[in-house]
């Protein structure tokens, strides 16, 4: 028997590369409290993305509460998608907000515009928490234009969007704030970390004292803060994977290409109505209906093959009250299949993985 392959595994940069940079924290004996090399993945981040205002953070899910703490959304009612990972509503809650989900559209699988605005219109909403879900861009102009029509914060949870572009322009142009996860089965990864990118600088200088229990430059207390920092050893995997990222992205679009090339028109993709770029973090495909997803998952875990069904908004539906929305997800959700899909992936791998779809998929017509 081969060994199992999981749907991810995290990249591991060369070891003697990150053995120098913690060379480098020993001989400096900086470990943590915003180092040189925080500071120096903080100045490349930017660079790479074309930002002004980005903060290093030790996980992505405290940048989500720090954007939720920034907007006030503790006690307010706040519109998100049922489809993401739960942490982008477990924060909501974390902070003392209402969930409300909204639908999602059929094809994107991304917040569905005309069900965030109807709640805003309905008054059902007083901010709006959208999720680039599987890299793939929301309507960022559309958004925006209702954002600004109903005067609400709009925030993006971009854990899987690093990379990803919209219409030619940056994601980073569109929203309030956004939120990247860099935990270890990321496509960039810190071992545990995240960012935060802002708009506007005020947000930024807030957000620099939160995540540090709220001091200011003198030492004093300001604001009720929390411990959000990065420290230089997770800053230190960032360097190291950063210098890899190109290569690991264009051999990502590879296998993707290859997935795509053998699996054909046997399963449904994501799907945009306008020019984006998705970074390549993710393999998701949609079948026919749940049993046909069943049957491939069971072929597939026989072959020593772990896809995974991310994510599956039943799971936890104790979190808002919109079991309309919940239900009208679970539709599309639940017909969709993450791949493998992770550096170093063998090309003979994903041969027999669409084959095995593939015939699966005949023996269920
Ligand atoms: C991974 C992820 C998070 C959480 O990030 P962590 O760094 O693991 O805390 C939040 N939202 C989405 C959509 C994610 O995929």
């Amino acid at each position: 028997m081969l060994k199992p392959v999981y749907v991810t595994r995290p990249y591991f940069p060369p070891i003697e590369k990150y053995f120098n940079y913690i060379q480098q924290c020993f001989n400096q004996k900086a470990l943590t409290n915003n180092g040189p090399l925080v500071e120096e993945l903080t100045e490349k981040l930017k660079n790479k993305l074309g930002v002004k205002y980005l903060l290093l953070v030790s996980n992505g899910t405290i940048a989500l509460q720090i954007a939720y703490q920034i907007k006030n959304l503790a006690k307010k009612n706040v519109i998100t998608t049922p489809y993401t990972f739960a942490a982008t509503s477990t924060a909501l809650r974390w902070q003392g907000a209402n969930v409300v989900l909204a639908d999602i559209d059929s094809t994107s699988w991304n917040i569905d515009l005309n069900s965030v605005d109807e709640l805003l219109a309905k008054k059902e909403g007083e901010a709006i928490v959208a999720v680039n879900l599987f890299g793939q861009p929301c309507e960022l102009d559309g958004l925006e234009a209702i954002a600004i029509k109903h005067q609400v914060p709009l925030i993006y949870d971009s854990a899987h969007a690093l990379l990803s572009t919209y219409k030619g322009k940056s994601i980073y142009d569109y929203g309030d704030i956004h939120c990247i996860s860099f935990h270890a089965t990321k496509l960039f990864h810190t071992v545990e970390g995240g960012a935060m990118v802002f708009k506007s600088e005020t947000d930024y200088i807030l957000a620099k004292k939160l995540i540090n229990f709220g001091l200011d430059e003198h030492g004093d207390i300001e604001e009720a803060g929390i411990n959000g920092k990065l420290s230089e050893v997770h800053a230190a995997m960032g360097l190291c994977v950063l210098d890899d990222l190109d290569e690991l992205v264009s051999e990502r679009e590879d296998l993707i290409a290859l997935y795509k090339q053998k699996l054909g028109d046997c399963v449904i993709y994501q799907k945009a109505n306008f020019d984006c770029q998705t970074q390549p973090i993710y393999m998701p495909v949609q079948f026919k209906t749940e049993q046909t997803l069943i049957n491939a998952e069971k072929a597939l875990n026989d072959a020593g093959f772990f896809p995974r069904r991310y994510f599956m908004p039943q799971h936890y539906k104790f979190l808002s009250n919109s079991s309309e929305a919940i239900e009208h997800c679970g539709e599309t959700a639940n017909r969709v299949l993450c791949l493998p899909l992770m550096n170093g992936l063998r090309k003979e791998a994903i041969k027999k993985i669409c084959s095995i779809i593939r015939n699966s998929s005949e023996s269920n017509n």
